[in-house]
């Protein structure tokens, strides 16, 4: 059998250029461009056959070429709150994405790296060795994943279930960026998977020098992991902190394209036992981001085996949230969600690795009692 490439991911002009090269005529090429995309990203056509409007030569000679293929599902759980979490394989990688559904809405919580570099100390995914990029179609490939688990197609349906992406899986964005913006675009683009770029966050722990063209390039809202408001606390838990400091993070948002009191910045802030939940640290919070439209998304500490924090106590991060509301800003805590398939904020990590290893023990103990005499 002959390799395919797979269409998912690429930009119009890319695809275009790969139908050519499949032997479609120049002169059809645009139509062509056209009538796939809305197959692929309207429809979620997942093969040629699909394409009911198309003739069947046209179809058989692109299926013998190329193909529409999605990262694998290796497994899929769903959580008793409904939140279901998929771990996807491609490239001889694996990575994972969430859902969450609301009343009202669904937000797909999405990766952008295989594991990450960041080593954020209260982050599950920072202890993962492992560190990819994950390319355009891999990013796009989960978004096709969840609707297609979810029979959520056609993607401009009036009841879809996926109605926001935020990039907040494991990876940070922001050093991905070509690919980020190559998916997003398929994203927010309205003749394609049609969620516009308001209902789009990019998260970052803060890589300063690339805010400014996310906001540009890219358009999505954003969303900041802050977590702490002195230098001295956030180094050590964000320690990319080092490199990029509170000003210079707080003045990048301050000048973030687009941002304005109906394009608020979020503000993550995970709520650690005793290192960053005072109420001084409250009252530092609101003086540190005061001009800056913004929201404040207070985060209970998921802990993880092995983790070297606790969560605040529910009555101090109730205070904290008081001081925060009467600053103004509206402070929902965020409930985690999918806690009993480890799919809250900060949980996602493979943990094929680990699987892996005792899979292998297993395998070495049966050889070995084949060799023993019977
Ligand atoms: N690198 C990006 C994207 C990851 S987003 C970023 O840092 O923003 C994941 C969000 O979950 C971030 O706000 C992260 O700080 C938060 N998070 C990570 N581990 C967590 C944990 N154990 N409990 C709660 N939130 C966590």
């Amino acid at each position: 059998m002959t390799e395919t490439t797979s269409l998912v991911g690429l930009s119009p002009d890319e695809l275009k250029t790969a139908l050519i090269a499949a032997g479609v005529p120049e002169k059809s090429a645009a139509m062509r461009t056209r009538q796939l995309w809305n197959w692929m990203y309207v429809h979620g056509a997942r093969d040629f056959a699909a394409m009911t409007n198309l003739a069947k030569d046209f179809r058989a000679q692109m299926a013998g070429r190329l193909s529409l293929a999605r990262p694998e599902i290796v497994t899929e759980q769903i959580s008793s709150d409904g939140t279901r979490k998929w771990l996807l394989r491609s490239g001889g990688q694996e990575f994972e994405t969430v859902f969450i559904p609301e009343p009202g809405r669904g937000t797909l919580c999405v990766s952008s790296q295989v594991g990450c570099t960041l080593n954020c100390r209260f982050c599950h995914t920072g202890t993962q060795k492992l560190v990819r990029n994950l390319t355009p179609a891999e990013i796009v490939g989960q978004v096709l994943v969840a609707r297609d688990s979810l029979g959520d197609w056609p993607s401009t349906g009036e009841n879809r279930r996926v109605t926001n992406v935020v990039m907040m899986g494991m990876g940070e964005p922001l050093y991905n960026f070509e690919n980020v913006k190559a998916a997003l675009a398929i994203v927010a683009d309205g003749d394609a998977l049609a969620l516009s770029r308001r209902r789009v966050t990019l998260s970052t722990a803060g890589v300063v020098p690339m805010i400014k063209r996310a906001g540009e390039e890219i358009g999505s809202a954003l969303a900041i992991s802050l977590h702490a408001v002195r230098d001295e606390i956030r180094d050590v838990i964000v320690p990319l902190n080092k490199k990029y400091p509170l000003k210079e993070l707080l003045d990048a948002c301050r000048n973030y394209p687009g941002v304005s009191n109906a394009r608020r910045i979020t503000f993550e802030y995970v709520m650690l036992k005793g290192v960053n939940d005072s109420l001084a640290d409250a009252r530092q919070l609101v003086k540190v981001i005061a001009g800056i439209p913004a929201k404040i998304n207070l985060i209970p500490f998921n802990p993880w085996p092995g983790a070297p924090y606790e969560c605040s106590e529910w009555g101090q991060i109730e205070k904290f949230a008081e001081i925060v509301n009467r600053a103004g800003y509206a402070s929902p805590v965020r409930t985690p969600r999918g806690r009993d398939i480890m799919a809250a904020c900060g949980q996602l990590k493979s943990e094929s690795i680990k699987q892996r290893a005792s899979e292998r023990m297993a395998q070495m103990r049966s050889a070995e009692l084949a060799r023993m005499p019977s």
